[in-house]
């Protein structure tokens, strides 16, 4: 076993030291000092995980919590774009992972173009720090995303009113 395996095994060796792959892990261990190094780091780390005591809510978590739920159920529906960013932002699940690694990609995108122009039109603008750039290229890409948002909820609402039959 080499050092990588050995350290991808770290963590089942401390959890289960009794598999055939901690025994192999153990054995690498017993020659070579940097992993056990890493063992005793990781060690450390867990037995101060199992002395963290985790914060108790208030009393009145669940009430409000509940107040807060009926609050929002109560309100009209948001547009397709808003119930999508939203599921996107709390939902955990993975399913949602490419659609989260497509909106990402969309904002690289709308952030090369809007550099790409940014750097065509202004030949002569002065030199600017790349941070100040960094930041005004995520302004302008929160900028378009406002817009989009916007539009489309334009649409959403004009659908909605086509729907409804000409009396
Ligand atoms: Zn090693």
């Amino acid at each position: 076993m080499n050092c990588r395996d050995c350290q991808f095994a770290l963590p089942d060796l401390l959890l289960d030291p009794a598999t055939p792959a901690s025994l192999k892990a153990q054995a690498h261990i017993d020659s070579c000092a940097q992993c056990r190094e890493e063992l005793e780091s990781l060690q450390a780390t867990m037995s101060l995980l199992d002395a963290w005591e985790v914060p108790e809510p208030s009393a009145y978590f669940d009430q409000k919590l509940a107040v807060l739920l009926r609050e929002e159920q109560a309100k009209a529906p948001a547009g397709w774009f808003e119930r999508l960013r939203s599921r996107l932002l709390f939902n955990t699940g993975r399913q949602f992972r490419p659609a989260l690694a497509g909106a990402f990609a969309l904002a690289l995108l709308i952030g090369g173009g809007t550099f790409a122009d940014l750097s065509l039109s202004n030949p002569a603008k002065p030199a600017t720090s790349a941070t100040v750039t960094d930041l005004q290229v995520l302004d302008k890409n929160d900028q378009a995303l406002q817009t989009m948002d916007l539009l489309l909820q334009d649409e959403g609402s004009a659908d909605d009113a086509s729907g409804v039959p000409a009396s």
